[in-house]
């Protein structure tokens, strides 16, 4: 596996992948080390979770800039992305055990109640885009709850993988309750497979997705998919419209676009299109291209060369089918996987950028008559995973948010994932929910308990 700088397209480092035996040989470790984790307490696993937030926030800095060097991220979205772990861990240390206590329930028995134990050894299929947030957001609340984990990384990040892995043993956990495989996607559904794994979560596209929901289906084992988006931010004309540019700035730029619940699809109501479209290209034309490693760079590489040739594919079948390149859209004259925000007017169905997720910096324009089309052109997609709307009417704002079909609505602020609110998708964009105590159930076996 290799690991190279999107910023310089340099190799990094190489590293070895695992063999099909040292991937078995992993998980019946796992599986063994599993069994006495499970018995500990809520108490020692929390403690353990606080030394890795402590671990996290005392080493900030160097994982940071591993984050960084190895898919692009700019450095100070990286040590972001630190703390934001280390907060979930400590979160899940304080919280798990009130989330997982028994339910007791009034039934025809002297007593019944349900108690929510470990199902054993799970699998994660994770994504490169936020390398060390992905894996925290499932491994805290999982393992907290007993379980043990295995995981297979994107293959464009093995350093942060390996680091995790490392992380675990620092922070004073017992050997293989977390292991890193080291193997590519092919080798996935073997592992599946395992008849100690006893359920698999996956963070990335659709096709993988349904790649592992079926490989799970097949052995009933059971899935979570946190899939991709289209997300729409919808403008009405009452909206607080520098609030509105500003966040449609802050959302799609994040991670230089790449970014599962970034908004996509900006749908804005006619009256107020041209001053949102304007305030949009003066706020991405002040952004400053530079070294991800540079704490006043705002546009950094994306993360692989192959991602930039996708999305300028994306955006040239847009621009031939009718769209407006309005703003940006070029590869800047410097090395590596640099690509210039986008902004597309007239965006219409049987558009790429009207109906695929862009996985990059490209803000896709669709102008709408009224309140009811702005809704009917956001559920207009076979995606469901989040959506912004700005309307200065709370009540109205909160009624649009019960008609939109996503997982999460935001009104006036950017969508964001919060360890306290559950987080996932509908339709195409996966099912299942990670975080609060929806995330801590999904790896749980919801056993009802009856004693007369
Ligand atoms: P990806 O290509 O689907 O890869 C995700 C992970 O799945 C990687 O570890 C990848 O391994 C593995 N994989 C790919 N094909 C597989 C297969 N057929 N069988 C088993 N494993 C397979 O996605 P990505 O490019 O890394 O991430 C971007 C996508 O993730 C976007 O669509 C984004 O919206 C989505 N995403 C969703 C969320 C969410 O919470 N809903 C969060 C972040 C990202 P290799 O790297 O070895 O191919």
């Amino acid at each position: 596996m290799k690991s190279i700088n999107p910023a310089t397209n340099q190799l990094l480092k190489e590293y070895p992948e695992h063999t099909a035996r040292e991937v078995e040989s992993i998980i019946e470790k796992v599986s063994e080390a599993r069994k006495i984790w499970s018995e500990t307490s809520f108490r020692y696993r929390g403690d353990l979770f606080r030394n890795m937030a402590a671990c996290m926030r005392a080493d900030k800095e160097g994982l940071a800039t591993l984050v960084t060097n190895e898919m692009g991220k700019i450095i100070r979205e990286s040590q972001a992305e630190i703390e934001k772990c280390a907060l979930t861990c400590d979160y899940y240390a304080e919280h798990a055990e009130s989330m997982l206590t028994d339910q007791v329930i009034a039934s025809d028995a002297g007593r019944s109640f349900v108690a929510f134990q470990p199902l054993g050894v799970i699998l994660a299929v994770m994504p490169w885009n936020f390398p060390f947030w992905q894996v925290f957001r499932f491994a805290a609340p999982s393992i907290m709850a007993g379980n043990a984990a295995v995981m297979k990384h994107a293959s464009n990040v093995p350093g942060c993988a390996l680091a995790i892995e490392e992380l675990f043993l620092k922070a004073g956990f017992p050997e293989n309750i977390f292991r890193t495989l080291m193997i590519p996607s092919s080798m996935v559904e073997a592992a599946i497979k395992h008849p100690a794994v006893k359920a698999v979560t996956l963070t990335g596209s659709g096709p993988a997705g349904s790649s592992v929901a079926s490989a799970a289906a097949k052995e009933i084992k059971k899935a979570v998919l946190e899939l991709g988006g289209s997300d729409p931010l919808i403008v009405l004309e009452d909206a607080d419209l520098e609030k509105a540019v500003q966040t449609s700035l802050a959302s799609r730029m994040f991670n230089q676009g790449q970014t599962c619940i970034s908004s996509k699809r900006f749908i804005v109501v006619e009256t107020v299109l041209e001053k949102f479209t304007s305030g949009l290209i003066a706020a991405v034309s002040a952004l400053k291209v530079g070294d991800p490693m540079d704490p006043a760079t705002q546009i950094g590489p994306m993360a692989r060369p192959d991602l930039v040739d996708d999305l300028e594919k994306q955006l040239k079948e847009s621009v031939k089918a009718g769209a407006s390149l309005l703003y940006g859209g070029t590869r800047p004259g410097r090395p590596g996987c640099y690509y210039l925000p986008a902004i597309l007017g007239n965006v219409q169905k049987g558009m790429p950028a009207y109906h695929e997720e862009t996985f990059g910096p490209v803000f896709s324009i669709i102008s709408v008559k009224s309140e009811e089309e702005a809704i009917a052109v956001a559920n207009d997609t076979e995606f469901g995973l989040a959506a912004t709307l700005f309307t200065e009417d709370l009540e109205r704002g909160e009624k649009i948010a019960r008609k939109i079909e996503a997982g999460a609505v935001f009104v006036n602020g950017m969508v964001k994932s919060d360890p306290r609110l559950p987080f996932g998708g509908i339709k195409k964009s996966g099912y299942g929910r990670e975080l609060a105590e929806y995330g801590i159930r999904e790896f749980v076996n919801i056993k009802t308990i009856w004693i007369r």
